[in-house]
């Protein structure tokens, strides 16, 4: 794929990058170890004034890399301001407390004593420069929520963001540069995938951070082993959004539809499939499916857009496909299913809902990235279970209730990372993200983001 911004609403290329060859690579390897080398002395208080210096400049500089975004991969521009706004929040949360997480943590006296100690403590260390392969879908977003933890634990930075957002790629990195972190701690490989195995591979990186699709992972995750280096996988997911006859139905209907095309539907913890119980079907789908066709699909640089296109040709084309699919096995189309009128530039899929889905039809199985729902009916809570957790992925899970006891019966057996009840899933700093199954391994955000790529040191002392 060659490295090159363009424009999702219109086809039209607006940027085209020259990879780094492999002297490029070369200097920003040595780069990134000599970095290292001093940064990791610095005090949490230093780490802590640049990451606010960096998101004061985000703050400031919001609309211009709002504008990019959109401009690069097409999701609705309020979308973009508010990834910004988040990514300052992100990076301040973390310069308040990565100290407090990484804190030394002293075992019970009595443990101490027994292990043969006078003292003995565990201390996070960061590891080195640590590679991040990230995706296109929210740009900034995936990049910061591992940058922000990255940095403020001493480790530094490289980046192979997908080539479809170079330009939202490069900004990050000036931005970390104008912010006054030291040369080398973070910095972008303008790379193809080809090249992601050599830098895994290079003895100056220690780990490897991916998010993105499965196979991708595959192919990340194989290299790190051989390495013996620390991956984390955040990969997709197919939540499912559970309605059961106790949920306020309107409130339902309306976090149903935000949460399935947040993003033009192209987000991991998008809810995907609505298994809706037999009591309140009819009156969810008839609401949902008059909601989705409603929305408005067109330019996401039109402040009215609802749904702007999908970042790519091959997204729709494989979108199109899955919903083929469906329909060829016998799946009904309640809306949309196909491309909207009048946007015969870019690449815009309609809000879709599809009933009667079964389990021959590959939509119930694979991740549908793109503002297309399914939706299944369930005859009671066993049969929601079984037909939540009926897939490869485990991400999240969204769940509609106010009886405690069915709260319970999916906080133990959803198969899941996250379970959120009578709302949509989504991210924040304080609370650790990711998933089980085939949506990967490993957590970012809180506590236990920051710690994964430490070295969590025992220190005992006789
Ligand atoms: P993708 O095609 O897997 O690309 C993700 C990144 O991996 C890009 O930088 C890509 O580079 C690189 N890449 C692809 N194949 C590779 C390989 N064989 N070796 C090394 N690197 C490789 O995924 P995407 O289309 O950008 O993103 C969509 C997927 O990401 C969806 O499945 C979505 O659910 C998932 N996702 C997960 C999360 C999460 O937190 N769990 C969040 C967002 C998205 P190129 O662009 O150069 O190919």
């Amino acid at each position: 794929m060659p490295i090159a911004s363009v424009n999702p609403a219109t086809g039209e290329t607006v940027q085209t990058f020259e990879p780094l060859d492999a002297a490029g690579i070369e200097r920003r390897l040595a780069r990134a170890e000599a970095a290292f080398h001093s940064y990791r002395g610095t005090p949490f208080a230093a780490r802590a004034e640049l990451m606010r210096r960096a998101a004061d400049l985000l703050d400031r500089e919001l609309e211009a890399v709002a504008r990019t975004m959109t401009e690069e991969m097409g999701k609705p521009l309020a979308a973009s301001r508010a990834e910004v706004a988040k990514c300052g929040k992100a990076m301040r949360w973390y310069a308040d407390h990565a100290e407090e997480l990484l804190a030394d943590e002293h075992p019970a006296p009595a443990d101490v004593a027994d292990s043969g100690a006078s003292r003995a403590f565990v201390r996070y260390r960061p590891l080195g420069p640590v590679l991040a392969v990230m995706p296109w879908n929210f740009p900034l977003w995936q990049v910061l929520r591992f940058a922000a933890p990255a940095l403020m634990a001493g480790n530094v930075g490289l980046l192979k963001h997908a080539s479809n957002v170079p330009r939202t790629a490069l900004a990050i990195e000036e931005l970390f540069q104008r912010a006054g972190f030291p040369e080398g701690c973070f910095q972008t490989l303008l790379i193809g995938s080809g090249a992601v195995e050599g830098v895994i591979r290079d003895r100056r990186v220690v780990a490897v951070t991916l998010t993105g699709s499965e196979p991708a992972g595959r192919a990340v995750a194989a290299t790190a082993a051989d390495e013996v280096k620390k991956a984390v996988l955040e990969l997709g997911g197919s939540d499912p959004f559970v309605v059961l006859p106790s949920a306020d139905l309107d409130a339902a209907v309306r976090t149903a539809v935000r949460a399935r095309v947040q993003n033009n539907g192209q987000s991991c913890i998008a809810a995907k499939r609505f298994i809706v119980h037999t009591d309140v079907y009819d009156r969810f789908t008839a609401a949902f499916t008059a909601a989705m066709g409603a929305l408005k699909v067109g330019d996401p640089m039109d402040e009215s857009t609802d749904v702007g296109p999908l970042a790519s040709r091959q997204g729709r084309d494989d979108l199109e496909e899955l919903v083929e699919d469906a329909r060829v096995h016998g799946a009904r189309v309640e809306c949309g299913g196909g491309r909207p009128e009048g946007w015969d530039t870019g690449w815009f899929y309609e809000p879709t809902v599809l009933t009667g889905i079964t389990p021959a039809m590959r939509i119930h199985l694979e991740e549908t990235f793109g503002p297309v729902a399914t939706v299944y009916r369930v005859a009671d809570l066993d049969e929601a279970v079984a037909v939540a957790n009926d897939t490869p992925f485990g991400l999240s899970a969204n769940v509609w209730t106010t009886d405690e006891a069915e709260r319970e019966r999916f906080v133990r057996d959803i198969q899941a990372g996250g379970v959120f009840f009578n709302g949509m899933t989504a991210s924040h700093p304080a609370l650790p993200f990711g998933g089980v199954k085939r949506s990967g391994f490993g957590r970012e955000l809180s506590g236990h983001g920051i710690r994964e790529f430490c070295n969590i040191t025992t220190v005992w002392i006789g």
